[in-house]
């Protein structure tokens, strides 16, 4: 449905919710999915949510590393597929969805400002669970524990361009090309 367009005439439905009587005739108020109420011959419009813009099973999202523990970070979560939020979601990433190969240790797969691209494993309890385990996902920009630059990825390693420490990450394929 969208505005203006006519659900029935009123000796047919009642308008509802979302509607509106003119000359007779019933239409809607707003773009949205018709609901006809037959027993009380009454006739509703409920708004089109827009599911684009939240997570659900098997979406692609980029967030920003906000905690690391030993077995668990937390993402906020702030693009789904091609998709900027204006706001942001919480997800949670454990270190057994890091990898197919065993990582003992979350600090070995990302660490606090990383941003990463991760599947949305599963939204039980409205709890974002989040896997990077798949070989396309993980982290796509890192910064140095220690000071704080971006990390360059050279011979598979993940190394400062300013300090030149080396750290630990699971990275994305495409690490440091821009891409998120
Ligand atoms: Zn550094």
């Amino acid at each position: 449905m969208v505005p203006g367009e006519r659900l029935g005439v009123i000796e047919e439905f009642m308008p509802g919710l979302g509607t509106y009587e003119e000359q007779g005739a019933v239409r809607s108020k707003t773009v949205g999915r018709a609901l006809v109420d037959i027993l009380n011959k009454k006739v509703s419009v409920y708004p089109v949510v827009h599911m684009a813009s939240v997570p659900t099973k098997g979406s692609i999202v980029v967030g920003q590393v906000l905690n690391v523990q030993g077995k668990k970070a937390t993402l906020r979560i702030f693009k789904i597929g091609k998709t900027l939020l204006n706001g942001f979601f919480t997800g949670i990433l454990h270190v057994s969805d890091v990898s197919p190969s065993y990582v003992e240790n979350m600090f070995d797969a990302c660490k606090d400002g990383d941003i990463l691209r991760a599947v949305v494993a599963s939204t039980k309890n409205r709890t974002y669970q989040l896997s990077t385990a798949d070989r396309d996902l993980g982290v796509v920009h890192a910064f140095c524990s220690s000071c704080g630059h971006t990390l360059d990825l050279k011979d598979r390693k993940m190394q400062c361009s300013n300090c030149g420490k080396i750290e630990k990450r699971k990275g994305a394929p495409d690490y440091g090309k821009g891409t998120m």
